[in-house]
């Protein structure tokens, strides 16, 4: 039996793993036991991975929509057509990239080099970076530089301030690694709307209803400040003056005992889970919570870190490669100058500059997509109808699995799976780790790096032969300086700009109490594994969602069991929520978990919700039995 040492591809977590096969079979899994962040555990998605390349409908040929019907070509037949569909979308009403954290990081450059390079499509975007990168920057401007750390200096911590939006399922490596530090001793302050196993555990947990929670991080900024006997940062000044402005509350004596505790702390890590929330109140939110950790002088302490965790395999690796409207590859400014210059010259054209739309907007305004590895029903705030997709003149999907979106298209090109690819992955720490190949393609199937750049040439930028993977990576590194993606390395920084944001981003409106809609609506989570193709195709993965579709049909809604007592409702009894625009029945799943006067969906129905919630992440609603 052979084994081969690869990067598991689900969380950001990435522990290290190697995939057993046989004869070209994939058999088994099992865990490093020297890998850096995981020492020999997996958690149960990990040991299951030999699985997602093996079930489900995998794409082994090239496929052209022809009367309706997708039918097989050859490959180069099917690269022609692509390169004429796009050019033909792209003069007719636009044509956008939307890529994903199922890509790897060589994927993920070549499918911004094909936007920004060949099509000169500012257009580029990859599927949940909004969950992440608003994250990412607003922390690397609060701190001056991203404060990035490792999984064991977390369990090394002696004090830990967590969003808790279920670690133990979104990120078991990063749960464990809490927990660890709390059996030596370590204190834990937990916000969130519902009371998690890990909330538990918790030295204070603060219930906050679903969004981003600027208004804490300002209280507990506030409280730092009175504790801390030193002259505060200029930004820490600035945003404590508009936080009063905006009527911040006061503290309190519990967060001014957290603050005592963080500046005594010698060692804290602040984690910023993703949460629905627009961009730019989270960038806000996360700039304040940045604030927080340099006011207490943690922003340059050995052994402290304030972390956002990407919700998703390869996210942060998708974001660093260009996969951005608004950034280059190695997330630099579109307007910086070196970065430009750099690009031009190994790209040898003049990309697109210019700052283009997100992923939702492309489907709603361009003509022709091409789609690299993403299940657009998964990744949009609402999933997209087959209206949406059918409107388009051009959709191009690269996959491996038999998507919806891939289904919908009109060219498939079929690449490898986790399992059949090499390459690059980065996770949460920032840590670039090898992918390897561990069984042969599935039929036809090509790696993905080899079709984008095939593709690209088709579309006429200079013809790059990559002899392997390797030399993709060796373009990286002159592009992006100091991410060598041909080693294993661990980025200590990024390039962005010390700057102070305007709008400290204080909660939705909908938190605000109205005794008309007194409960606050919000969706439960910004994904679910189910639908992730990589689980959907498990049968072992997708047991718990199986279950809860079958239990569900029609979708459902959680409310906690004092609410529910309180206006009459048995569980699983029709439930009717109205906003002041929209109303909505469904069965009502009751829980002692969730925190009074708070309405979740599960994420797997939000569509039922799309018109309550509209463009925001937490609307006020009134609830009444139906
Ligand atoms: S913690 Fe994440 S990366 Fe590690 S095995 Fe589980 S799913 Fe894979």
């Amino acid at each position: 039996m052979k084994a081969v040492y690869t990067t598991c591809p689900f969380c950001s977590c990435a522990c290290g793993l190697y995939l057993q096969s046989d004869d070209g079979r994939l058999l088994g899994t099992a865990p490093s036991e020297r890998h850096p962040v995981s020492h020999g555990r997996l958690c149960a998605r990990g040991w299951h991975a030999h699985e997602a390349p093996l079930w489900g409908e995998r794409l082994t040929q090239p496929l052209v929509r022809q009367e309706g019907e997708l039918c097989p070509v050859s490959w180069p037949e099917a690269i022609r057509c692509a390169a004429e569909q796009l050019k033909a979308a792209q003069a007719d009403g636009g044509v956008g990239v939307i890529g994903s954290a199922r890509a790897t990081n060589e994927e993920s450059y070549l499918a911004a080099r094909l936007a920004r390079g060949a099509l000169k499509t500012p257009h580029v975007d990859c599927g949940l970076r909004d969950t992440y990168w608003p994250l990412h920057t607003g922390i690397a401007q609060g701190l001056g530089g991203a404060l990035q750390g490792t999984l064991d200096e977390i369990a090394a911590c002696d004090l830990l301030l967590v969003e808790e939006g279920d670690l133990a399922r979104t990120h078991p490596q990063v749960a464990a690694g809490v927990v660890r530090a709390l059996r030596q001793g370590a204190r834990l302050l937990t916000w969130g709307p519902v009371r998690t196993q890990l909330a538990r555990l918790a030295t204070l947990h603060v219930p906050t209803p679903p969004g981003c929670h600027g208004e804490l991080a300002a209280a507990l900024l506030t409280a730092v400040a009175e504790a801390d006997e030193s002259a505060p940062a200029p930004q820490v000044v600035q945003f404590l003056a508009s936080a009063r402005a905006a009527g911040v509350p006061d503290p309190g004596d519990e967060l001014r005992q957290v603050a005592r505790w963080y500046l005594e702390a010698w060692g804290a890590a602040m984690l910023l889970a993703p949460v629905s929330a627009p961009p730019e109140e989270m960038r806000a939110a996360a700039y304040a919570w940045a604030l927080v950790a340099r006011a207490a002088g943690h922003a340059r302490r050995p052994g402290s870190l304030v972390l956002p965790l990407p919700v998703r395999g390869n996210l942060a690796g998708a974001c660093r490669m260009g996969m951005a409207p608004d950034a280059l590859p190695g997330g630099h400014d579109l307007a910086d100058g070196a970065a430009r210059e750099r690009l031009a010259r190994v790209w040898a054209t003049e990309p697109a500059y210019d700052e283009g739309l997100r992923a939702a907007d492309m489907l709603a305004r361009l003509g022709g997509l091409l789609v690299v590895a993403e299940e657009l029903a998964t990744s949009m705030p609402k999933p997209p109808g087959t209206d949406a997709l059918g409107r388009l003149k051009a959709l191009v999907v690269l996959d491996a699995f038999a998507t919806p979106t891939a289904l919908a298209a009109s060219i498939v090109l079929p690449i490898t799976s986790l399992a059949e690819t090499d390459g690059t992955a980065i996770n949460l720490e920032g840590r670039v780790q090898h992918v390897q190949a561990a069984v042969p393609p599935a039929g036809e199937a090509r790696p993905g790096w080899e079709v984008l750049a095939e593709l690209a040439s088709e579309l006429g930028l200079a013809d790059h032969r990559y002899a392997s993977v390797a030399d993709v990576g060796a373009e990286i590194a002159r592009c992006v300086p100091g991410l060598d993606v041909r080693g294993e390395s661990a980025l200590a920084s990024i390039d962005a700009p010390e700057a102070s944001m305007g709008n400290p981003g204080w909660a939705a409106a909908a938190n605000k109490p109205n005794p008309r809609y007194p409960f606050t609506l919000a969706v439960d989570g910004v994904m679910d594994w189910g639908e992730d193709p990589l689980v959907a195709f498990s049968p072992t993965l997708r047991r718990d969602s199986l279950a809860e579709a079958k239990r569900f049909p029609r979708g459902a809604v959680y409310l906690n069991k004092a609410d529910a007592d309180a206006i009459g409702i048995r569980a699983m009894a029709p439930v009717s929520i109205a906003s002041a625009t929209a109303a909505v029945v469904l069965p009502a799943v009751v829980r002692s978990d969730l925190e009074r006067s708070l309405v979740l969906v599960p994420f797997a129905h939000r569509a039922q919700v799309a018109e309550l919630l509209g463009s925001e992440a937490a609307v006020a609603v009134q609830l009444t039995r139906a």
